[in-house]
């Protein structure tokens, strides 16, 4: 077996449905904006000389549950508290798989969520960064959750993704689904390439951008998904509506839930 494919499978033992290799220098020389808590891989990991990716399926809305203090709206830090499932669960399962290459492999592994994620996805030929700014990956659409792991074991990347998913896809044509079901026209219509980061998603229209908020406006409060004070099922209405990842519905859900014939 391959160095590649033994890591792949290891990954998919760890929990992890989909796995590649981005190119380091490449995610290096990207442009990080300011504000989101992002860092180069050089920052996370300075003699860091790969980048592997890791995609977990969503296949319960439960998975997208945060719990945030009431505070300043900050994401990134500060005094705020921001605990999310989906995070908490690939991060766990990242550090086992990085513990793997420890002690198997003999390298120094550490995973990040913090490096720009969805430009590694694409690198590693994993999706495609759709209307909606997540990665659309052909095999479940957007509902994937992402983390990196940073090593110092050489690599060789993967391809970068090349196709155009969002205009390849017919039910999309005449206007993009995520753009249309948004219930508070957040998303800017049109691809999300080239565009400046902050100005395709509309940060302060995004209900999510709201969880932290102390006294939330009458409006949020519909799409908020609310189940405890400060616990919130956060809004993917913009991802659920993705004709591509109607196959997690179909294919993996009634599998999960012990449904499937
Ligand atoms: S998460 Fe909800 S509010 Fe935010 S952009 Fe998507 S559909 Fe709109
Ligand atoms: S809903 Fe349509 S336009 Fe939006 S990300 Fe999915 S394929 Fe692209």
């Amino acid at each position: 077996m391959s160095l590649r494919n033994e890591l792949k499978t290891e990954a998919a033992k760890k929990g992890f449905q989909l796995f590649g290799i981005s190119d380091i220098k490449e995610l290096e020389d990207t442009y990080y904006p300011d504000g989101r808590g992002l860092m180069k891989p050089s920052e996370v990991m300075p003699n860091a000389k790969s980048v592997i990716i890791l995609g977990m399926i969503i296949w319960d809305e439960g998975m997208n549950t945060a719990v945030s203090t009431a505070g300043s709206g900050d994401f990134s830090g500060g005094d705020n508290e921001y605990y999310n499932l989906y995070y908490e669960i690939t991060e766990t399962r990242a550090w086992r798989f990085s513990k793997w290459l420890h002690d198997e492999k003999g390298v120094d592994a550490v995973p990040s969520a913090t490096i720009h994620l969805k430009v590694a996805a694409m690198l590693a030929g994993l999706g495609f960064i759709g209307h909606n700014t997540q990665i659309i990956t052909p095999e479940y659409g957007p509902r994937v959750r992402w983390i990196a792991v940073l090593s110092t074991m050489v690599l060789k990347p993967d391809k970068p993704f090349t196709r155009n998913l969002c205009a390849e896809q017919e039910k999309c044509r005449n206007v993009s689904l995520c753009v249309k079901t948004c219930p508070y026209k957040a998303i800017i219509t049109g691809p999300s390439q080239n565009v400046e980061p902050g100005k395709k998603v509309i940060y302060d229209k995004c209900v999510v951008a709201h969880e932290f908020d102390r006294d939330l406006d009458a409006r949020w409060e519909k799409h908020i998904n609310r189940i405890y004070p400060r616990t919130f099922k956060e809004c993917t209405l913009c991802n659920l509506v993705c004709p591509y990842g109607k196959v997690v519905d179909t294919d993996v859900v009634p599998v999960k839930r012990g449904m499937a014939k």
